[in-house]
Order: C-alpha cells, then sequence, then structure tokens
C-alpha cells in the first residue's frame, strides 16, 4: 500500500486523489491514463501525518494505475460538486490484491 516517502505512514488513496481534484482540467485528467499518470507523478501531494509535500513520482505506479481503473470502471465514482472521491480505494485495492493472490494460489494448485 502506499507510503508517505517521508514519514513511512500509510496513505489513503481517496484522500490523495482528492487533493488533485481541485486542478483546473482534473476531469479531464481522470479519464485518461496517460494525462492521469503524468499528473500523479508531478504532483505535490502533502501527506496528512507530517505535513511534507512529495511528489506522487513516489508513489507505487501499479497502484496509481488501478486507481485509475477503479476511478474508470465505477459510475460516479468522483462527486464533482464537492470534490469528494465517493469509493473507498484502499479496500477496493486490497481487495483487489487478495483476489489476484487467490487467483495464482489456484493456478498452482492445478496440476
Ligand atoms: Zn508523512
Amino acid at each position: 500500500m502506499a507510503k508517505c516517502p517521508l514519514c513511512g505512514k500509510p496513505l489513503d488513496w481517496g484522500e490523495l486523489i482528492e487533493q488533485m481534484l481541485n486542478i483546473d482540467n482534473a476531469e479531464e485528467i481522470t479519464r485518461d491514463r496517460e494525462k492521469f499518470m503524468e499528473a500523479i507523478e508531478g504532483f505535490a501531494f502533502k501527506c496528512p501525518h507530517c505535513g511534507e509535500e512529495f511528489y506522487g513520482k513516489y508513489l507505487p505506479r501499479e497502484e496509481a494505475e488501478k486507481v485509475f481503473e477503479l476511478l474508470n470502471e465505477f459510475k460516479g465514482s468522483i462527486d464533482w460538486e464537492n470534490r469528494k472521491v465517493r469509493l473507498r480505494l484502499n479496500s477496493l485495492l486490497a481487495l483487489d490484491k487478495m483476489l489476484e493472490n487467490w487467483d495464482k494460489k489456484v493456478k498452482r494448485e492445478v496440476p
């Protein structure tokens, strides 16, 4: 799971994405994978624990890509009026990882 590169505390993806929702073309960015990844990498996020800023390029890219998929997979995942993420992204990421591991396990057990 994503961690603050400075204090090491776990970060909530929903909170991180909400920090990005105030940029001008946020709506457009969240719909375009390349723009989204680029925006994340260059964005200065603020850690809610230590208050320090760090660039999104220090976040796990694999998770950022999954977040993009989740945001686009679910209709109404973002409440644009209130600039809030409606999905519990961390729970969904954890579930996704669990299913992935389960899938691997099942495949290993099949002779
Ligand atoms: Zn921190």
